[in-house]
């Protein structure tokens, strides 16, 4: 058993190709042992973004507070969610997070802990962009 208190993983920024403002704290990860799940809580700040990407796995989503835009690229669509919301992605669905200028969410994410070796495939060509520091965020 592994018992994670608050604050004690820290951050880290999300470097994939065309993320904004982005962190996230592996909480429950391989190493500690999670042999079947793992359960990681991003963090988009102000104007944040996790960029479009999709993958030959599921995950499920649980907005813990703010706001988050659900953009699915390939059917064109945006869904708002809020805190409380729950998102289930299928494998290969292609999706991306972002927030807007004055919002800013917490999002808890499990996904499979056995995946291809290709983990996923990024739709964006952009660099990551990260300026905003987690404490001026809170
Ligand atoms: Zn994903």
């Amino acid at each position: 058993m592994k018992i994670v208190r608050s604050g004690e993983i820290a951050p880290d920024i999300v470097r994939e190709p065309g993320a904004k403002n982005a962190t996230v704290q592996r909480l429950i990860d391989t190493p500690d042992g999670a042999d079947r799940f793992v359960m990681s809580l991003f963090e988009l700040g102000r104007d944040g973004t996790s960029p479009p990407h999709y993958h030959d796995w599921e995950h499920e989503i649980y907005v813990v507070s703010g706001t988050l835009r659900l953009e699915l690229p390939d059917r064109n669509e945006v869904v708002t969610l809020k805190q409380g919301d729950s998102v289930f992605i299928a494998r290969g669905e292609q999706h991306a997070f972002s927030t807007a200028e004055d919002e800013s969410a917490l999002a808890l994410t499990m996904a499979p802990a056995e995946r291809p070796p290709i983990r996923s495939v990024f739709l964006s060509e952009k660099p990551y962009q990260y300026d905003q520091p987690a404490a001026e965020r809170r």
